[in-house]
């Protein structure tokens, strides 16, 4: 009898490709294969994403476009997954009769569970966020995309009620994982050979293990003394939550990536009120500040929202003085979108028309660009520490992100070195977004065999950001 074949496309941010990995394990499990074409599946997944506009009207035309596969495979499964599905919850059920099931991204670990319940049968809607669904991880139930590169989840959800943003309605309340949980995963991966970890939370530093209280400063020490681990990254930290002690750390262990995600969301301390951030500007750049002191070669990335409501000429130029400031490796900047549920669509003051949002945004991007160009060009001449991630566009090259993530293109060795790598490249030259250079030392690390294909099981669409929001 031929296998059953599984597909799943992905939206969002690390988090929902960290679930999209658990779900595609739990099916290997069950003797389903992965397929990276969605009209050979037998179960169609579609993990969705909740944080930009339109996103329930986005997930229904996508499922929609599914549906029309089951009018020539009527045993297709079609499930509805991620932070939409945990917001439409019975209403989607109701409205597309033939939708399978439901899940949510706290309930993702019962998948497999959904799914033969439904062999049987049974439609399901499985949303919420049971109390132990941190507890449930199950360290093999992970089907890595790299063998490299291994996300862990530290915290779940978020108890932080930004005005604009729908994480606490979509990944529910906050619950840490247990230190010696998170010890266990990282060891097990380094024992597979990984040699970079990134720790995922929509507040990642705002982690304390359940039962000592220990805070991410204990968690970070921990971590980044593991032996084997070449490279440790965090995402996403919440300004607010960074401690002297964090920043301690970050100084102290080399294998802390000089790269942070620091969401600052705006440059005037009136909309960051009406945001309910809980910080301003000021202390926001009192603690780049401290850690660029502690790390000088570190690079800080950003999110910014652009026509927040109420948002006047004047908010928006604090907002460019501050990016011109902090000349920041990154942003990642967005237009208002409501989102439902949120409080920020009832606040006084109208809406930014959206042609002076779009207008803005484009007035940021203009900024960006002119930063990054600069940034990227003060690295030529100097040798960067590159892990090999993927294979250039042209014949011959391959690429790789730098210690601080930003992306080099150069041409390869006969045979080329396995992805996984570390190597080092001299950076020649500075694109917009990205460098080129080419390796002056042979490979330093190499993988267990299998490295170069990866486990790729995790196939479909990608519109991926950073995790955004917090
Ligand atoms: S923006 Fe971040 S910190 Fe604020 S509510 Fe959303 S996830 Fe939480």
């Amino acid at each position: 009898m031929k296998p059953r074949r599984f597909f799943i496309e992905t939206w969002g941010c690390q988090m929902n490709e960290l679930d999209s990995q658990r779900m595609n394990s739990q099916l290997m499990g069950e003797g389903i294969l992965p397929t990276r074409d969605a009209r050979q599946a037998d179960i169609i997944l579609l993990n969705s994403c909740s944080v930009r506009e339109k996103a329930a009207h986005k997930a229904y035309s996508r499922l929609g476009e599914y549906r029309k596969l089951k009018r020539s495979r009527p045993h297709l499964m079609l499930g509805f997954c991620g932070c939409v599905a945990q917001q439409e919850g019975e209403k989607a059920l109701a409205r597309l009769p033939d939708l399978d099931f439901v899940v949510g991204p706290g309930r993702i670990g019962e998948l497999a569970q959904i799914v033969a319940a439904r062999t049987k049968g049974r439609r399901m809607v499985a949303t919420g966020f049971p109390d132990a669904r941190v507890r449930n991880y199950q360290l093999d139930a992970i089907s890595r995309e790299t063998t490299y590169k291994g996300m862990v989840t530290i915290i779940e959800g978020c108890d932080k009620k930004c005005t604009f943003c729908i994480v606490p309605s979509t990944r529910g309340p906050e619950q840490s994982r247990p230190l010696d949980d998170i010890l266990r995963e990282v060891r097990h991966l380094l024992a597979y050979g990984f040699v970079e970890i990134e720790l995922l939370g929509q507040t990642v530093n705002h982690w304390r293990d359940p039962s000592t209280g220990d805070d991410f400063a204990v968690l970070l020490d921990r971590v980044a003394a593991l032996p084997g681990l070449a490279r440790l990254r965090f995402i996403t930290s919440y300004p607010r939550d960074f401690t002297p002690a964090m920043i301690e750390q970050v100084g102290r262990h080399p294998n802390i990536c000089p790269y942070l995600h620091l969401p600052v969301q705006s440059g005037s301390d009136r909309i960051l009120r009406r945001m309910g951030r809980g910080y301003t500007v000021d202390t926001y750049r009192a603690l780049a500040v401290r850690l660029r002191m502690t790390r000088a070669d570190l690079a800080l990335s950003t999110d910014l929202i652009v026509g927040f409501p109420g948002e006047t000429e004047d908010d928006f130029a604090a907002t460019m003085r501050l990016v011109e400031e902090m000349r920041f490796s990154q942003v990642f900047a967005f237009k208002y979108s409501p989102r439902p549920g949120t409080a920020a669509p009832r606040l006084p003051e109208t809406a930014v028309p959206r042609p002076i949002a779009d207008q803005r945004l484009k007035r940021l991007f203009a900024l960006q660009e002119g930063i990054q160009q600069e940034l990227n060009a003060e690295l030529v001449g100097s040798s960067q520490e590159v892990l090999i991630t993927g294979w250039g566009k042209e014949a011959g090259s391959q690429t790789g992100r730098t210690a601080c993530h930003r992306i080099v293109h150069f041409e390869h060795d006969d045979p080329p070195a396995a992805l996984g790598t570390l190597t080092r490249v001299r950076i020649e030259h500075a694109l917009p977004h990205s460098l080129r250079g080419c390796r002056v030392t042979p490979p330093q690390t190499r993988l267990a065999a299998g490295a170069e294909a990866g486990n790729k099981a995790v196939a479909g669409r990608r519109e991926l950001h950073p995790l955004s929001t917090p």
